[in-house]
C-alpha cells in the first residue's frame, strides 16, 4: 500500500479555523450533531421508501408510469442516501452512537454495506483526496481517467459522454461487485481493511441476503421477471447516476487539484486539512433546494474539514470557512451553480480523455 503522510505546519490552518468553528457553535449555543430538521426528514424519507416501495410491487402501472414510479423510487433512496446514510455514517447523525450505526445500516438497505463504505469513504477518500494510487472514489477502473497520473488509452476521447452511461451503473456495480471484491480481498483499492469480526461478516451476508429477497425475488414473484428487470435498472440508474454526479462534482472538477502515491513514501507538502482544501469544490452555495436534496454535500469544501459535524449546519459555516481560507491565502473553490460545476467536470473529464 502507498505510504502517504502530510506535512505538519506550525501556522496550522486546520488549528485556526476549528477554533473559529468551535466558537460559532459555543456562541450559538449548537450541538455539532444533527437537529429536529434531520431528524424530520429522516422521519419522512425512510416510509417514504418504504411506501413507494409497496407501491410499486403492489400497484400495476403501464409503462410510463410505472417508469415515473420507479425514477421517483431511486431519487427517494439517494435522498435518504445523501442526508441520512452520509450523516449517521461519519456519526454525526445524532450524538448516541446506536443511532448513527443503525441509520448507517440504511447504506445495507440500499445494497451497500455500511462498514465496508465507512473505510471506503471516512478513510481512504477523506483522508487521501484526490491522491491517486490512494483514493477509491477517483479509481472508478481502467474506462474513466480521472487525473493525468492515469494511463490514457484512446476510447478516454469519448469519456465526458460515456461517463454518464458508467455513473448510472455505479450502485448496480457495488451491489453486484465491488462490495464482494472489496470484502474478499480484505482491501479498498490499495488499502486493506484490517479486520472483519463476526458481527460484521453477519451482517454483510444477511443484508446481502435480504437485499436480494425484497430488490430481486420478491418483485419478481409479484410482477414477473421484465417488469423487475426495467424498474430495477432504472432505480440503479437514477441512483447510481445522481449519487456519482453529486461526489465528482466536489472533486473532479477544474478548481481542484490532484497528487499520486507511488511505491515510495510520499509526502503532501501541506497539512492535511489544506490539501482538502485544495482538492474539494463547493457549487450551488446558498441554493437552499439542491442544499435540502443533497445533503448539504453541495458544501465539500466544510464537509472535508468537519465530517462529524452534521451538514445541517455547513450552510452556516460557510462563511467561517471562507474567511480563515482568505486569512490564509488559500483557495475557497466553489461554482455558483449546479450547472457551472457540472460543465466544469465535463470539460475536465473532456481534457483527460485527450492524449498528453
Ligand atoms: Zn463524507
Amino acid at each position: 500500500m502507498p505510504k502517504v503522510t502530510f506535512k505538519n505546519s506550525n501556522a496550522s490552518f486546520y488549528q485556526s479555523v476549528k477554533k473559529a468553528v468551535d466558537a460559532y457553535f459555543k456562541t450559538e449555543n449548537l450541538k455539532k450533531t444533527g437537529n429536529w430538521k434531520l431528524y424530520l426528514k429522516a422521519a419522512i424519507s425512510i416510509p417514504a421508501a418504504i411506501g413507494i416501495y409497496l407501491f410499486l410491487l403492489l400497484g400495476h402501472y403501464n409503462w410510463i408510469p410505472g417508469v415515473l414510479v420507479a425514477a421517483f423510487f431511486g431519487l427517494t433512496l439517494v435522498y435518504i442516501a445523501f442526508n441520512v446514510m452520509h450523516d449517521a455514517c461519519h456519526n454525526s447523525f445524532s450524538e448516541k452512537k446506536w443511532v448513527n450505526n443503525m441509520m448507517g445500516m440504511t447504506m445495507n438497505a440500499l445494497g451497500s454495506d455500511a462498514f465496508i463504505w465507512k473505510i471506503k469513504h471516512n478513510i481512504v477518500h477523506h483522508t487521501y483526496t484526490n491522491i491517486d494510487r490512494v483514493d477509491d472514489d477517483i479509481a472508478n477502473g481502467p474506462l474513466l481517467r480521472e487525473c493525468t497520473t492515469q494511463k490514457w488509452m484512446p476510447i478516454h476521447r469519448f469519456q465526458f459522454l460515456y461517463m454518464f452511461v458508467l455513473y448510472g451503473v455505479s450502485t448496480l456495480s457495488w451491489v453486484a461487485g465491488t462490495d464482494f471484491i472489496r470484502y474478499f480481498r480484505k482491501k479498498i483499492h490499495n488499502t486493506p481493511i484490517n479486520k472483519i469480526n463476526v458481527e460484521q461478516h453477519f451482517i454483510f451476508w444477511s443484508s446481502k441476503l435480504l437485499y436480494i429477497f425484497f430488490y430481486v425475488f420478491l418483485p419478481i414473484h409479484l410482477l414477473g421477471w421484465l417488469p423487475w428487470l426495467i424498474g430495477f435498472l432504472i432505480v440503479h440508474f437514477t441512483m447510481g447516476l445522481t449519487l456519482s454526479v453529486v461526489f465528482q462534482l466536489a472533486h473532479i472538477v477544474e478548481k481542484t487539484t490532484f497528487d499520486v502515491a507511488g511505491e515510495a513514501p510520499k509526502q503532501i507538502d501541506t497539512e492535511w486539512a489544506i490539501h482538502e482544501i485544495r482538492t474539494t469544490s463547493n457549487f450551488a452555495p446558498g441554493n437552499k433546494i439542491v442544499s435540502w436534496f443533497v445533503g448539504g454535500l453541495n458544501y465539500q469544501v466544510e464537509h472535508h474539514l468537519f465530517p462529524q459535524i452534521s451538514h445541517v449546519h455547513y450552510m452556516a459555516l460557510s462563511k467561517i470557512v471562507r474567511e480563515q481560507c482568505a486569512l490564509f491565502g488559500l483557495p475557497y473553490n466553489y461554482y455558483p451553480s449546479t450547472g457551472q460545476a457540472l460543465y466544469s467536470h465535463v470539460r475536465l473529464m473532456k481534457k483527460l480523455g485527450r492524449r498528453n
